[in-house]
């Protein structure tokens, strides 16, 4: 989970951490299933929840990654927001934390070289699917389960959010309540999901509906597609991985279980981004 801000809101408000009602929802279905989550930090909200942020890992099994300082998109940017999130990161949790997340999946090429020079030990920014809107992308030609970039004999491993195959539909909160569960078995079934499935979310992905006015044109009725059934839907997608055999795993399990198969991995060089 991308742990930042409501979609669009000018305070800087994380819904899920003011009410109490939405963490509990939350809450109770990770404790129940026995899930894990990887909970990826805009470390300036640390400022603001620092509180809540620290309930939540008392509350259900949560470990930390880091999801850029202040959400800045532009990659111009992104060497400040690795090292500003870095440090507020260390200052709050007095760890190194091991992966970054950049925000809506925007890396270039220097930006993985600068996860390299921070010593990260894997990122999980890419999305190997294709984006049609403002924040574009095509990710096609990655591949849809952890690998390796290499640059100049330096290395980091990449986690990236599962697609399904073929299609690369995207696993995701977001995509699902829009295609809707029925799409998404259908498709499941046509096109099974490969061993390792990272599943996407952030917060408002739960209670979009409560933030609607915030949100304009087209992607207002895309974010609202199911939107009440949110929870529900949360729980069904878990059900589903749990009845084809999928543990869960926090990212950083994931990462040294990779890395003990490190000479089957995939090597891509980091020349394939733009
Ligand atoms: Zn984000």
């Amino acid at each position: 989970m991308d742990i930042e801000p409501d979609l669009r809101d000018d305070r800087g408000c994380v819904r899920m951490f003011d009410n109490r009602d939405l963490m509990d929802r939350y809450s109770s279905i990770i404790l129940e299933n026995n899930a894990k989550v990887t909970g990826y930090l805009q470390t300036s909200l640390i400022e603001k929840y620092s509180d809540e942020i620290g309930n939540l890992a008392q509350i259900i099994p949560l470990e930390f990654g880091v999801h850029s300082h202040t959400h800045e998109r532009s990659t111009k940017h992104f060497a400040k927001e690795v090292n500003n999130s870095l440090n507020a990161y260390r200052d709050y949790l007095e760890v190194e934390p091991l992966g970054y997340r950049a925000p809506n999946g925007l890396i270039d090429r220097d930006g993985i070289c600068t996860l390299m020079e921070y010593q990260f030990k894997y990122d999980a920014s890419i999305f190997p699917s294709i984006r049609l809107d403002e924040y574009g992308y095509s990710n096609l030609h990655l591949p849809n389960q952890p690998f390796r970039f290499v640059h100049n004999g330096n290395e980091i491993i990449e986690l990236p959010v599962t697609c399904l195959p073929t299609i690369r539909l995207v696993m995701s909160m977001s995509y699902i309540k829009l295609l809707g569960l029925d799409a998404y078995k259908t498709l499941m079934r046509l096109f099974p999901l490969p061993d390792v499935v990272i599943f996407d979310s952030h917060p408002y992905d739960y209670y979009v509906n409560r933030i609607a006015g915030n949100i304009h044109g087209w992607k207002r009725y895309a974010h609202l597609r199911n939107a009440d059934q949110a929870f529900e839907l949360f729980q069904s997608v878990i059900s589903i991985l749990r009845n084809q055999g999928y543990e869960f795993w926090y990212m950083s399990e994931l990462y040294e279980h990779v890395i003990r198969g490190l000479s089957n991995l995939t090597e891509i060089s980091v020349e394939k981004l733009n």
